[in-house]
């Protein structure tokens, strides 16, 4: 890692710089040629790829004079990430933080922004973005109602995508180049496909910016789309799913955010993936890669496969030894570990040789 031989000022030095893996065994199991990479985002200080975002937003909000030492206080409306990213930087600068979070955002988050000096606010689960009990509507009230309150708003800043364009994207390309002259592995020495969840969209639009203007204008861009949310083009990929639940955290949403609209054209095409299949591609992330990360890694992997499975392009590109295909997995198991579908996850499949033996001991 770029920053493992140097003194770091603070952690916010700890944030990105993720290793790029080779997911060899899961590539081999579905009997794939091609160089398929995980961008694993867990090793980021705060544990996610959202660390990014909160770092860039608070630097820049800085810079422009959003926030006031001493005066602001910072108040989000997030899946959790972001707001753990935003209370480590709030940590390390001394600004109060407040962090509105779903119910259903799991209790591990809410641990981890208290730990961290958040005071956490929790809304209602299954609320529409529009209802005034919304965690976005819950953030505005108290934006209005705290003095120095600022809501930095991921939905809608640009500096979400920016912080991606300008670090995901290029430790990706700057990975598949060294590998290309250092590793006997084939490589096109580009980034041939590239796959990745939406919450915000930030992370897909960023890198599909990146790639577009400087790398591989030819490199395919796959969006992966919970069942139940309405982010895919065309509308009727979510048709089907309409009125769907899922547990998987930090994805999905009911109305397109504002910075998803960022040049949709940069995206080739969706993909939509639920619960089950997110579980299964996680399973083959801890069992046949030793990684132990969160469910929409899972989603984004399953995404993965059923593009490279189920496209003629994507087949073609599966079977290509020196095609370069990343996908980028969004945090570690730290924020799900108490879940009840994890803990199932975990014990499932202990009925194998070795345990009908150990339980015979
Ligand atoms: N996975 C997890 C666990 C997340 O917290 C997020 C951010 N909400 C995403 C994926 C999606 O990232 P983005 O906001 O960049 O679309």
């Amino acid at each position: 890692m770029a920053y493992s031989s140097t003194i770091l000022d603070t952690a916010l030095g700890a944030v990105g710089h993720t290793p790029l893996i080779r997911l060899d065994r899961i590539a081999e199991h579905e009997g794939f040629k091609c160089n398929l990479l995980g961008k694993v985002e867990a090793t980021s200080i705060g544990g996610s790829v959202k660390d990014r975002v909160a770092k860039r937003m608070i630097e820049m909000a800085e810079e422009d004079g959003t926030l006031i030492p001493g005066k602001s206080v910072v108040i989000e409306p997030t899946s959790g990430n972001t707001g753990i990213g935003l209370a480590m930087a709030c940590a390390i600068k001394g600004y109060p933080v407040v962090i509105v979070l779903s119910q259903k955002m799991s209790i591990e988050k809410e641990t981890a922004l208290r730990a961290l000096g958040a005071e956490v606010v929790r809304t209602p689960i299954g609320i529409s973005v529009d209802s005034h009990l919304s965690h976005i509507a819950i953030a505005e009230r108290l934006r209005r109602d705290i003095p120095g309150g600022v809501i930095l708003d991921q939905y809608t800043n640009p500096n979400n995508p920016l912080s991606h364009e300008l670090t995901t994207a290029p430790e990706i390309f700057e990975a598949i180049s060294a590998a290309a002259k250092t590793s006997d592995r084939p490589s096109s020495g580009t980034m041939d496909a590239f796959f990745a969840t939406a919450g915000t969209g930030g992370t897909l639009t960023g890198v599909a910016h990146a790639v577009r203007k400087s790398q591989n204008p030819a490199c395919k861009i796959v969006g992966v789309d919970v069942k139940g949310s309405l982010l895919a083009l065309p509308a009727s990929l979510n048709t089907p799913y309409a009125n769907t639940s899922y547990l998987v955290e930090g994805i999905g949403y009911d109305e397109v955010p504002p910075v998803l609209t960022r040049e949709p054209g940069y995206i080739d095409s969706w993909v939509k993936t639920g619960d089950d299949d997110a579980f299964a591609a996680l399973t083959l992330l801890m069992r046949k890669e030793g990684l132990l990360l969160g469910g929409s890694s899972g989603s984004a992997l399953a995404g993965t496969l059923q593009w490279l499975k189920e496209t003629e392009e994507g087949r073609a590109l599966a079977l290509r030894e020196d095609a370069n295909v990343v996908v980028v997995l969004p945090d570690g198991i730290r924020n799900y570990i108490a879940k009840e579908w994890f803990q199932t996850l975990a014990l499932e499949s202990q009925g194998t040789a070795m345990s009908s033996q150990l339980a015979d001991v």
